[in-house]
């Protein structure tokens, strides 16, 4: 079931008064979520996730604009008719029920051709509960489960009515890193089982690329950009994005281009034609550094951390925003830390160039 969004605007009467105005939570959101997939909506705390989330399940109207589920407009139905299926942060299990009772739930309040027969419930709560692999735990109470455990139950509640869409909000932000990484895999293949468009949100970028089909990247409200994991963090449209995305972050530099060439600094680091002179933001990706020693980029070297099959390059310049400026170099390469200085060459395709005021992406 694809989702339409059609200029869908939120606005909070603003509580603090020094502060003229409302709060605009979700501004004008027009675009489509496609059918079956998995789709990451993500930004920073406060950036009006779980707002729209909460108009997709109904449990917001908004102030203006229209949601379509397929061909249907949903915009004035309630919440238990639009046939969504919503998992919360904190899970809001119901404490004094088994795991059985809380997945049966909703399906209690069905009515008339819908009504179940209790062993029709009992069944259906069973096939919910072995999608997420619960089924051993069906006569516990929820303080008797561990975090991933209570996820795994709400998740089987979400989805027991077979809804159209499934509606997750952080689902993962209450558990450990290891049940966090276990859980997004389980989220992933679950989604691809049941085939059920699926709204995923989060403040995790990491989280979002890894397992999403397609992220939609928000800020205060206004949507920044739509993609492809991959291509989102290949191509994005602004500096906001660019920064957003990507561990370690994109290393980002004062820049002046002049007669067709990047400069950092003193030094040309890459050719720049066609782009028009004048200062610039420049971002770059930390595998888009080559150690070389006539290189043409030069920075000041504090040490070398060890990852494994790469090796992290830790520098300084002067010209950098970030602190440190991370470079992911193959661990084959070896750096020599007696030095204070370490020269690379640039990739093109991980040099980034945005506009100096706006941060709008400069091509
Ligand atoms: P996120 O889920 O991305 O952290 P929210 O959607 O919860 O963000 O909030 C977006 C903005 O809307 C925030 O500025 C928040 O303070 C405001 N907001 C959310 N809900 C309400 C509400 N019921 N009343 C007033 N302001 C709200
Ligand atoms: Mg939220």
């Amino acid at each position: 079931m694809k989702i339409v969004l059609q200029n869908l605007t939120k606005r909070f009467p603003n509580r603090n008064r020094k502060e003229k105005g409302d709060v605009i939570a979700v501004n004008d959101f027009d675009f489509e979520i496609p059918d079956g997939k998995l789709v990451g909506l993500l930004g920073p705390s406060g950036c009006g996730k779980s707002t729209l989330l909460f108009m997709i399940c109904g449990l917001q109207r908004p102030s203006e604009g229209k949601i379509f589920f397929g061909e249907d407009e949903v915009t004035n139905v309630p919440p238990e008719n639009r046939g969504v299926g919503v998992v919360f942060q904190n899970y809001a299990l119901y404490p004094h029920l088994t795991v059985k009772q809380n997945i049966i739930f909703p399906l209690q309040n069905l009515k008339g051709a819908d009504k179940l027969t209790k062993a029709e419930m009992e069944e259906k709560a069973l096939e919910a509960a072995r999608l997420v692999q619960i089924e051993n735990l069906m006569d516990r109470k929820p303080n008797e489960l561990s975090g991933g455990q209570q996820q795994r139950v709400a998740i089987a509640r979400a989805l027991v009515k077979r809804p159209r869409v499934l509606l997750l909000d952080e689902p993962l932000s209450n558990l450990d890193a290891r049940l966090r990484l276990q859980t997004r895999e389980e989220i992933r293949r679950i989604q691809r089982e049941t085939g059920i468009t699926t709204v995923f949100v989060t403040h995790d970028q990491e989280e979002a690329m890894s397992i999403c089909d397609v992220i939609v990247v928000m800020k205060e409200g206004v949507l920044q950009q739509i993609g492809r994991p991959q291509e989102v963090y290949d191509n994005p449209v602004n500096l906001f994005v660019a920064k957003f995305l990507g561990t370690p972050p994109i290393n980002i530099f004062d820049g002046v281009v002049k007669e067709n060439k990047l400069f950092i600094g003193e030094e040309a680091v890459l050719e720049a034609p066609g782009v028009s002179e004048g200062e610039v933001v420049v971002g770059i990706r930390p595998e888009g550094f080559v150690l070389k020693e006539d290189g043409p980029m030069s920075c000041n070297l504090s040490g070398v951390e060890v990852m494994g099959r790469d090796i992290s390059v830790v520098s300084t310049h002067p010209c950098a925003q970030n602190a440190n400026v991370r470079s992911i170099i193959n661990a084959e390469n070896k750096v020599d830390t007696e030095k204070d200085r370490v020269r690379f060459a640039l990739k093109p395709g991980k040099v980034l160039l945005f506009g100096k005021e706006k941060g709008e992406r400069l091509l």
